[in-house]
């Protein structure tokens, strides 16, 4: 028997600040943020039901993505989802891609939310419709704000006091220094704590190699040494150490390379990156199926995103499951109910269909944009 039809009628975004609880968040370049400027898509349907997305570049300088063009393609992308059943995924991401070329970002929010609507509308947890929750819960890593090497050790031992095992560096400054933050922290981890060194594409080729080359007998992990892709494969062919791709690998054609040159023992999966839970779990699926382990996160984002990450997470077998990371605890605005919360540097994805989370609207205010 057919199922009903459902039709999207309303979609509206919301603006939302979410300050950072350390103060700032600085990766290589010089580059900090204070506070993200995140993005929340609300889908309304005609059937009652309505689903929740959202999408916070990290600053402008990032990626090729910033807020308000988060808000503008939202507007330019929305009236041609008017009248399409949320339901039908790859016929949404369709109408999404007719609407407007690239700009992955843009349709994240819109195609979490659509999940979101999947989801509510099958009274199944996102988890369970992407392929099922493995275990009871999954390991988080922290982010290490770029800092002096003694603040960063200081920084990594009191999340580790909080139960994390797994830290991610910021580096990509000078090598001299990068090494000392790299030795600072190892010395005062333990057998079993993952480390990793994250440049985000700031050393250039010969300095990373250099890098790789000091740290050879360090049990770490380096990601994203260059801004190319062909700049990291070279430093990847001089070392030891395990290498995890992150920037580059931006959608299926950059994956599908990658896999085929060796390029990398872990790929860091941003959803928004490619466009939303619809790509992403393409990507997740691809790189199970090679061998590659992921690290399952986004740019950014607060209790929206965070539950996305979590379910999508939750979903990848644990063997393959490297990272993921709990958003929602970096910055100090909650906007949502049912939002995953870490347990002892772990967490587990919402039970309650769809996301699993429910919007506070006081907290969220006026929205700043309406399409019906
Ligand atoms: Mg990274």
């Amino acid at each position: 028997m057919p199922r009903d039809a459902m039709k999207i009628t309303e979609i509206r975004a919301y603006r939302i600040e979410l300050p950072l609880r350390e103060g700032s968040y600085n990766w290589s370049g010089g580059n900090a943020v204070t506070s993200l400027d995140s993005t929340i898509a609300a889908v309304e349907t005609d059937s009652g039901i309505a689903g929740y997305g959202e999408v916070c570049p990290l600053g402008p300088a990032y990626l090729p993505a910033y807020a308000a063009g988060a808000r503008t393609g939202i507007a330019a992308v929305a009236p041609n989802l008017i009248g399409v059943d949320p339901r039908e995924l790859s016929i949404v991401n369709q109408k999404m891609d007719q609407a407007l070329r690239g700009h992955p970002y843009v349709k994240s929010a819109l195609d979490i939310a659509c999940w979101d609507i999947l989801g509510k509308s099958s009274d199944l947890p996102l988890a369970t419709l992407l392929g099922g929750r493995f275990g009871p819960d999954f390991p988080l890593y922290r982010a290490i704000s770029q800092d002096k090497p003694e603040s960063m050790a200081r920084s990594v031992a009191r999340y580790r006091d909080e139960g994390y095992r797994k830290f991610q560096l910021k580096v990509g400054e000078s090598v001299e220094r990068d090494v000392e933050r790299i030795r600072a922290v190892r010395e005062n981890l333990e057998d079993g704590d993952v480390l990793v060194a994250d440049a985000n594409g700031g050393w250039t080729q010969h300095q990373a190699i250099r890098l790789a080359a000091a740290v050879s007998d360090i049990d770490v992990y380096i990601e994203q040494p260059c801004v190319t892709y062909e700049q990291s494969l070279a430093v990847r062919r001089r070392t030891t150490r395990p290498i995890i791709l992150d920037e580059v690998i931006d959608s299926i054609p950059a994956l599908t390379r990658g896999i085929s040159d060796q390029a990398m023992d872990v790929v860091n999966l941003k959803i928004s990156r490619v466009g939303g839970l619809t790509r992403a779990r393409q990507l997740r699926d691809l790189c199970v199926s090679s061998g590659i382990a992921l690290t399952i996160e986004d740019t950014w984002g607060g209790d929206i995103v965070t539950a996305a990450i979590a379910h999508l997470a939750h979903s990848t077998p644990p063997e393959y499951l490297f990272s993921t990371t709990d958003f929602n605890s970096y910055v100090t605005v909650s906007f949502a109910d049912g939002s995953p919360n870490r347990q002892n540097g772990r967490m587990s994805s919402p039970s309650l269909p769809g996301l699993g989370v429910k919007p506070r609207f006081d907290v969220l205010g006026k929205p700043v944009l309406t399409i019906k």
